[in-house]
């Protein structure tokens, strides 16, 4: 027979609130619960096997999940907290988790690190969910204060959209983290046919896309997928996606040194998001040993910048958060199989 209902709530507690290790600890349940629990679950799906803190706070995570394989996920400080002159906090530290959703990934963006190890598999809701809960236990960030998430790590996450789901109502739940979706961020590289899904689930989050380039035949260079799913697509989905009225799509941009950077582009990028409630959102390519792409000058950021504020559009420049821990994703993990190919040669 099942346990009553109330058991579930009881469990999420011990979890997500209480931060426990174990079954054997949540005391409020029968010892034969906590025995079956114990024979069919585990509580901590993975492990941290690497941190690398950042000057700026952000620090990078490596976890080992159980056949071994390894994501990363950033923990990036958004803003510090604040005291007052009696040493009273007055604000809380604001913090972002970028997690992964797949060990490697299938779209195969010639820019990207996580793409040169192609895919091996999607991560399990648990696994996603784990992230974030294991950052929040090392970083004693109280159970009650909540962080924003990010799916912007290693991985496609609508293409791995069922777990993906599981793991923003698990978040969302008041039991648990209390994540609410309008804090969490789906990133993708623009399956518009998912986005219009992701969208008919109605499950509340916001949506970013990693648009990078304003014509189809540079797209199709830095991201493949883009033969499938041209820009045109793209943005029909983007405009029959539920978007919460206080809230706007996110457009990434990834800037390549004399690739993308100039003001034509800006200049059609302006074109294009004609009618979204938008907000763009310019990323310095963060290079690596073997890559032809280069980092462009903060000059030409700022130009481009500049030139789509002056047309209305809203535009922030990413800062290069954890840039001397090689955030860009993948680089983490790059490194591992590195030197465990070092250690088996
Ligand atoms: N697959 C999803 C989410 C994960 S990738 C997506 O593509 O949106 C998250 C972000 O990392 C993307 O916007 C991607 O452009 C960026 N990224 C990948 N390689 C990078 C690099 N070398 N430097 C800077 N950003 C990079
Ligand atoms: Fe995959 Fe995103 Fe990397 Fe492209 S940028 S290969 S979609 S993880």
């Amino acid at each position: 027979m099942f346990p009553p209902k109330f058991r579930a709530k009881q469990i999420y507690n011990w979890i997500y609130q209480h931060h426990v290790d174990s079954f054997e600890e949540m005391e409020n349940l029968p010892k034969k619960l906590r025995n079956e629990l114990d024979r069919n679950f585990s509580i901590a799906p993975m492990k941290i096997v690497e941190r690398q803190e950042s000057s700026d706070g952000s620090v990078k995570y490596l976890f080992q999940l159980h056949d071994g394989h390894t994501v990363e996920s950033v923990l990036l400080k958004m803003k510090e907290a604040v005291y007052d002159e009696k040493g009273e906090l007055l604000h809380h530290a604001k913090f972002t988790v970028c997690v992964s959703t797949q060990v490697g990934c299938k779209v195969g963006c010639s820019f990207c690190l996580t793409a040169k190890g192609g895919f091996i598999r999607n991560l399990t809701a648990a696994e996603i969910v784990g992230q974030i809960l294991e950052i929040k236990k090392e970083n004693e960030i109280a159970s009650n204060r909540r962080v924003n998430v990010v799916y912007m790590g290693m991985g496609e996450p609508l293409d791995n959209l069922e777990n993906l789901a599981k793991a923003i109502r698990i978040l969302a739940n008041e039991n648990g983290l209390s994540i609410s979706p309008k804090r969490q961020t789906v990133s993708t590289s623009g399956i518009s046919s998912k986005i219009v899904k992701l969208g008919e689930m109605e499950l509340g989050v916001q949506l970013a896309i990693s648009l990078h380039a304003v014509d189809d035949d540079l797209r199709e260079k830095l991201i493949p997928m883009n033969k499938a799913y041209n820009i045109a697509s793209i943005i029909d989905a983007v405009k029959r996606f539920p978007v919460n009225t206080r809230k706007r799509v996110m457009f990434e941009y990834l800037v390549i040194k004399n690739v993308n950077d100039d003001i034509a582009s800006a200049k059609k990028l302006v074109k294009l998001l004609n009618g979204i409630k938008a907000k763009v959102n310019l990323i310095y390519f963060n290079p690596y040993p073997g890559t032809d792409f280069e980092r462009p000058d903060p000059d030409t950021m700022k130009k481009f910048q500049s030139y789509l504020l002056d047309k209305g559009v809203l535009c922030t420049i990413r800062e290069s958060k954890g840039l001397d821990i090689s955030a860009a994703c993948g680089q983490l993990r790059e490194k591992e199989l590195k030197a465990k190919e070092e250690v088996k040669s």
